[in-house]
């Protein structure tokens, strides 16, 4: 019995860690193109200790997935890595908008909620009680924009939802799904004719299921985690992932492009850039929907244009900034710049508010383009270019005209999907066509099932589960 898992991403990696774990005995191969591991997740340590992420810098501990992937954290002896920012912390509780040109804070608790705040020109709890009184409209899916629009009105709309999708995949909320972005709040809408209706329900619902929790999960959820890292940064996870499938005998072939692939009723054979070629009886793929739709033009056109027509990958500016003083005055997570604003930044992280540097300093991550980035940067900027609008952002947004004592740029081409209207539906055709085949290959990774950490190690772990039961 031999598998193959298809890219070496975070998908992949734990792709093949969990096959690892469910059937030690067959033959099982990586193949990545590039020549390292973890795709998009990676750390730049420098040399006096700061971490500068390039990708992911801190992951989620709730819900089913934030579980699953503590387990995944604890089986690798990642536990004593941990840097947690705890809820009680200002960096977890506060967010900052950039809306008609100043910036916000974010109402953090309920009682903020009955005050009046800019940008907003009423209390949002107001925004909120519009939801009671707007009609349900029955739809198989719609823009989160509208939805949004909608149910809290325009304001919410602008700035709220708008910033928070360039937060979440540098997207825009006028195209972005909202059944599959924020599918229990749809729900609620088509099922009880409102949200508020909806969480009333589930909130009794919910409070009937309690299940037992236990190891760095039952830890994560005493002590308040907000979100978490590692201190050497988010790439602890793939390395990690890495070094356990190495010493579980996975065939790892680095610098390895499939550039064609054939499918068989039993049977997959990768055609390899290297002139390899390699034949197994299971695929999974944790390559981009539409570098594998490529794959599968000549033999299967009608599972290829769904794939590549699934989701469409924008591209982000990373810089990475170092001061050597410390220049924030409002402690937060950072701030998101609302897309009416037009302006090149979708995003600042406060990386030392987050996680403080013991000898002080000030670190962000300015985050650029997104949906946006060839409006304001063209096909192929330079890095000057891209670093000089980064610091005139944050000398216009946060007033800090300092020179860092260290930058970094980096342009992640084609790196965070877009899951449009319509999503859902897509990604079940592709999942039905598979089947009805009866073709031998599973799915994984971020152009499927969500962006965030947690979503591609389920999605890997799903994968794995459906060769299994196969
Ligand atoms: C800037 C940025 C910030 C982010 N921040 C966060 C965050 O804070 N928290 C969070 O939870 N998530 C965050 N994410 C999301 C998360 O990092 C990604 O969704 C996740 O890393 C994607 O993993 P993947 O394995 O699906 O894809 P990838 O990382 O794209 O891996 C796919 C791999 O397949 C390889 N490949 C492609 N084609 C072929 C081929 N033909 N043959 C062989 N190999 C191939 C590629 O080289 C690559 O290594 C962020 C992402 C980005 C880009």
């Amino acid at each position: 019995m031999s598998k193959v898992v298809l890219g070496g991403g975070l998908g992949g990696l734990a792709a093949a860690h969990y096959l690892t774990k469910k059937a030690a005995t067959q033959t099982l191969t990586l193949i990545e193109s590039s020549s390292r591991t973890g795709g998009w997740i990676k750390t730049n340590l420098q040399e006096n200790g700061t971490v500068f992420e390039q990708g992911p810098r801190t992951i989620r501990p709730r819900g089913e997935a934030g579980s699953n992937t503590l387990e995944l954290v604890e089986e690798l002896n990642l536990t004593d890595q941990i840097v947690p920012l705890v809820s009680s912390h200002p960096a977890a509780q506060n967010r900052m908008i950039y809306a008609n040109g100043s910036l916000h804070l974010l109402p953090s608790s309920l009682f903020g909620l009955f005050k009046k705040q800019e940008p907003f020109t009423r209390p949002l709890v107001l925004h909120l009680l519009n939801d009671l009184k707007a009609k349900k409209k029955s739809v198989q899916d719609e823009s989160i924009y509208e939805f949004v629009d909608r149910r809290f009105g325009r304001e919410v709309a602008d700035y709220l939802i708008s910033p928070l999708i360039c937060g979440i995949c540098a997207g825009n909320a006028q195209e972005i799904s909202v059944k599959f972005l924020m599918r229990k709040l749809f729900e609620y809408e088509q099922q009880y004719g409102s949200i508020s209706k909806g969480m009333v329900q589930n909130f009794s619902l919910k409070s009937k299921k309690a299940t037992a929790l236990n190891g760095l999960v039952l830890k994560a959820k005493k002590e308040k985690w907000n979100i978490y890292s590692f201190i050497s940064g988010c790439e602890t996870l793939p390395l990690a992932l890495k070094e356990s499938i190495l010493k579980n005998n996975v065939n790892l072939k680095l610098n390895s492009e499939c550039t064609s692939m054939t499918i068989g009723q039993n049977n997959v054979t990768l055609h390899l850039s290297n002139k390899e070629v390699i034949t197994a009886d299971y695929l999974i793929s944790a390559i981009p929907a539409r570098n594998l739709g490529m794959l599968l033009q000549k033999q299967y056109p009608d599972l290829a244009h769904s794939l590549l027509n699934l989701v469409k990958n924008v591209s982000v500016a990373v810089v990475n900034l170092e001061f050597k003083n410390d220049l924030i005055i409002n402690s937060a997570f950072g701030l998101l710049v609302a897309p009416k604003e037009e302006l090149p930044v979708l995003g600042v992280i406060y990386d030392s508010c987050c996680f403080p540097k013991e000898n002080g300093g000030t670190v962000l991550t300015v985050m650029m383009g997104g949906y946006w980035f060839e409006k304001y940067f063209g096909k192929n900027p330079s890095e000057k270019t891209l670093l000089d609008v980064a610091l005139n952002q944050v000398k216009q947004i946060l007033s800090i005209h300092d020179i860092p004592v260290k930058s970094k740029v980096n342009i992640l081409h084609h790196c965070l999907p877009q899951y449009v209207v319509g999503h859902d539906d897509h990604l079940n055709e592709i999942n039905n066509y598979i089947k009805t085949h009866q073709l031998p290959i599973s799915l994984c990774g971020s152009s499927y099932y969500g962006v965030g950490i947690n979503d591609v190690i389920m999605s890997a772990k799903s994968a794995v589960n459906k060769l299994i039961f196969r």
